[in-house]
């Protein structure tokens, strides 16, 4: 009887509960839980998350093949969502900042200033590589043990000749061939390939400028068609942003199962640990930039970029970044969008702060182990010169920077039958450290908007947006 009144009631009480938590409630609970966690933080525990089960996984002979069948896929989609969005993102609010700001001379001055300082910025950062190795000297403790082994484990890596491979082409290019690169022919095609970005900004450029030129009246449909379709994408940043953290866990549990041998990395510590200070010496500079010249607290400036780095550091692509970071600059900084538009996504292509320091770094550490007669001053001064070109020729994806590396060391005339084994000996730590050098390519571009923007006096009070600001009138 009384087990009978219990269950009744146990019944009625769980029933009530049930019908209140109907799919729409359980959603808001989620969201409402979510909303109470900084988004970095989410993102943060998904990457702890993900190391820590790629790492359980290692111990499974199935391990790797479990997170590449059912893992990996979820960071996949997460990376094409972001790669989707970030060309009609690139053209709605270029188009749209262009002709925001009703004159072309004011284009031309921030466009100007742009360019400076990515070349100033760029410029310090190979030096500090450049300094770093000279002062560390990490080549000088690789034995010849280490050479041997490292080569006779990369040395015939399809990816390192395919890098080669690649190089190859761009050394065969013209010297004026990177202008022609930039330049369109089919815009349908150019906005097909992530690759072709620079084709894209051009486009965009044009169109913005062919915009103001047509008199506000006749601008104004299209002018608003843009203006809405930023919007629209900005939107689509919020909502795929909801699945970071899940995304996030995915792409490093895979990073984890793929990594190499962990003896490997072991031996190229001192190499890896010169890059590492080198980056994390370029993020207290920005910090400086961001006190000194923005006056703004550099606390606050990491805080709020924090969720775009993260993303950088676990897709090692700035591009496929851009969004996230267009959207954190734009409504977490409050940098005007007719900055932002222009700085972020010719910063994305061109400025690679991370990955120049990275090229220098490399490009002694192996003079210093294999061709230690290179290491002349007037190297060291063309290792400048060409990082910044390579830096700037650098697509925005995974690796890409170590295909420069290749251009840069053959600048210097680096005997081209070493050139593999060059290669061999940073291979094993590129991966963990392209995913480092990516986040400081970002923070550089973010510093940079900042710093025109304050030149420019276009910073305003930052208006951050939700996914779901408007969600309760049309759900
Ligand atoms: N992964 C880098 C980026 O997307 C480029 C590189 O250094 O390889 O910024």
């Amino acid at each position: 009887m009384q087990y009978t009144i219990l269950y009744t009631s146990f019944n009625n009480f769980y029933s009530k509960i049930y019908q209140k938590l109907t799919f729409v409630n359980i959603t808001s609970i989620i969201v409402l839980f979510m909303k109470k966690i900084a988004l970095h933080w989410q993102i943060m525990t998904g990457m702890i998350l993900g190391i820590l089960f790629g790492v359980l996984m290692s111990s499974f002979s199935w391990g790797t093949d479990f997170i590449k069948d059912w893992v990996e896929p979820f960071g996949v989609i997460f990376v094409k969502l972001l790669k989707l969005i970030a060309v009609p993102l690139i053209l709605a609010s270029l188009i749209k900042g262009i002709s925001d700001l009703k004159e072309i001379s004011k284009f031309r001055n921030m466009g100007l200033r742009t360019l400076l300082i990515y070349i100033i910025t760029t410029v310090i950062a190979i030096s500090l590589g450049l300094s770093l190795v000279n002062i560390f000297k990490p080549g000088n403790g690789i034995t010849q043990e280490t050479v041997v082994k490292l080569r006779d484990t990369y040395a015939q890596n399809t990816q390192i000749n395919s890098k080669l491979q690649e190089a190859q082409t761009q050394k065969q290019a013209r010297p004026l061939q990177f202008i022609v690169d930039m330049v369109p022919e089919n815009a349908i095609k150019s906005m097909s390939e992530n690759r072709l970005m620079l084709q894209v900004i051009f486009l965009a450029i044009f169109m913005g400028i062919s915009l103001l030129l047509i008199g506000e009246k006749a601008a104004k449909p299209l002018k608003s068609f843009f203006d809405s379709l930023n919007e629209v994408i900005l939107k689509m940043v919020d909502l795929i942003m909801l699945t970071a953290p899940i995304a996030v866990f995915a792409l490093l549990a895979t990073v984890v199962v793929t990594a190499d041998d962990s003896d490997i990395l072991l031996a190229l510590l001192r190499y890896a640990g010169v890059v590492v200070l080198g980056l994390f010496l370029m993020i207290i500079l920005y910090s400086l930039f961001v006190l000194l010249i923005v006056k703004k607290n550099p606390i606050w400036f990491l805080k709020e970029i924090a969720p775009a780095q993260l993303l950088a550091f676990s897709t090692s692509s700035s591009a496929a970044t851009l969004p996230v970071t267009m959207e954190r600059v734009e409504e977490h900084l409050g940098v005007d969008k007719e900055v932002s538009s222009f700085v972020l996504p010719v910063g994305a292509t061109i400025n690679m702060d991370g990955t120049s320091l990275y090229q220098a770094v490399a490009a002694v550490f192996i003079m210093q182990v294999l061709w230690p007669e290179g290491l002349i001053f007037s190297n060291q001064l063309t290792i400048v010169l060409t990082a910044l070109l390579a830096s700037i020729g650098s697509a925005a994806v995974p690796g890409a920077g170590m295909v420069m590396l290749i251009i840069v060391l053959d600048a210097i005339g680096f005997p081209s039958d070493l050139l593999a084994i060059g290669l061999a000996l940073i291979f094993a730590v590129d991966r963990p450290l392209d995913m480092l050098r990516t986040t400081i390519n970002v923070t550089g571009d973010a510093t940079v908007s900042l710093l025109v923007a304050k030149s420019l006096d276009k910073i305003h009070k930052p208006k951050p947006k939700e996914w779901d600001d408007y969600y309760e009138e049309v759900k």
